[in-house]
């Protein structure tokens, strides 16, 4: 059946021709599944019973199911584990900042990257998410809170940039008029440094904030904690990101998390300094989340001020990412693989 909330107005408008219905119908749809976050066909009491009829027999309305949400004593922040059509799960993230509600979501069922201390990437990629099924997380978490989710960032589980047209498709339906209409100011994609996409992004004219997962300060280093820089060399990505910012007027965000002994040093805030300091950027740094699988510890609090400190002496936007929702399987894909190991075990 397809997948009727991954189309475009203009799409809906050729179905409902094909249909032998009027074209305004597809207005009137497309406001009841991106607007008013209708999770069925029945409850779109301005169509008819016969259009409703049709629209149920042919196109599927992806929802999804919510599994299970941890909310967080510590500062509200909730985590939910939800069901796909086809079974599977993916986890999204509500968090609550005084500038209001952001929403984390996932981008594919799994990941084939294979970063070093992620978690979301231990079993590989099952498949990429549908345009729907990454705008009906923000739709399910918003009808879930009752509050307007004001910024969206896609850093759950997944490569953004490995399910490229996917990812373009979801943008459009979450930012254009008729739907949730969130500015493109207030999405953030991430990524770990797919560069032909990332120019493929920065040519697409949007005004979203692209963030990349740079974590090293040298191509060697990196090489070690990402799989994918062995593809994409530093200087490359380094290079797309200018790219991105020539062509959007956006500032790049680079996102640098510590790992203690690893990649923590004064030389590597040295060398950190050098390579984006000509860059209109910002150093998001954070401290990695220890993961079970792997060895990596996080960096004690003075190495992480430390840090802070040699970057901001260079002239660098710095923040350090607040941890939010420690006591709620914290990081990336946590509660997806505990959830996983658990089902797997019984
Ligand atoms: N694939 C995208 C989005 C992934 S997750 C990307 O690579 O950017 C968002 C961020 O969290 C990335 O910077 C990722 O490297 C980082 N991350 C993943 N696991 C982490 C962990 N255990 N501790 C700290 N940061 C982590």
């Amino acid at each position: 059946m397809t997948d009727i909330k991954s189309m475009t107005l203009e799409e809906l408008q050729a179905e409902m021709e094909r249909l032998g219905e009027k074209k305004f119908r597809a207005g009137q749809l497309y406001t009841w599944m991106h607007g008013k976050l209708a999770d069925r066909f029945d409850n779109m009491t301005d169509l008819s019973r016969g259009l409703r009829e049709k629209l149920r027999e042919q196109y599927e309305l992806v929802r999804l199911e919510l599994v299970r949400v941890q909310t967080s004593a510590l500062d509200g922040t909730s985590k939910f584990l939800f069901r796909l059509p086809d079974g599977n799960v993916i986890e999204s993230v509500l968090m609550r900042y005084s500038h209001g509600v952001s929403v984390c979501i996932s981008s594919q069922v799994g990941c084939r990257m294979g970063c070093r201390f992620c978690a979301s990437t231990l079993d590989g990629l099952e498949r990429g998410l549908k345009p729907s099924e990454m705008l009906d997380q923000i739709y399910q978490i918003q009808k879930w809170a009752g509050e307007r989710v004001h910024n969206v960032v896609v850093m759950g589980t997944g490569e953004p940039l490995d399910n490229y047209d996917a990812l373009i498709r979801f943008l459009k339906l979450l930012t254009g008029e008729g739907g949730l209409h969130i500015s493109q100011r207030n999405v953030t994609v991430s990524t770990c440094g797919i560069v032909p996409n990332m120019r493929r992004l920065a040519d697409e004219k949007l005004q979203i904030t692209l963030a990349l997962s740079l974590h090293a300060s040298s191509q060697e280093k990196r090489r070690t904690l990402m799989p994918v820089a062995n593809k994409y060399g530093l200087e490359e990505v380094l290079d797309a990101c200018r790219y991105y910012f020539e062509r959007t007027g956006r500032r790049i965000t680079f996102e640098y998390s510590l790992v203690g002994g690893v990649n923590d040093s004064d030389e590597d805030a040295r060398e950190l300094a050098a390579l984006v300091g000509d860059l209109n950027c910002h150093v998001n740094l954070i401290p990695v989340n220890p993961i079970k699988e792997r060895d990596y510890v996080q960096s004690d609090r003075t190495a992480i001020l430390n840090f802070k400190n040699k970057l901001e002496k260079s002239k660098i936007n710095v923040t350090i990412r607040r941890e939010m929702g420690r006591d709620i399987d914290g990081a990336c894909g946590q509660l997806r693989k505990s959830y996983m190991d658990t089902e797997k075990e019984r």
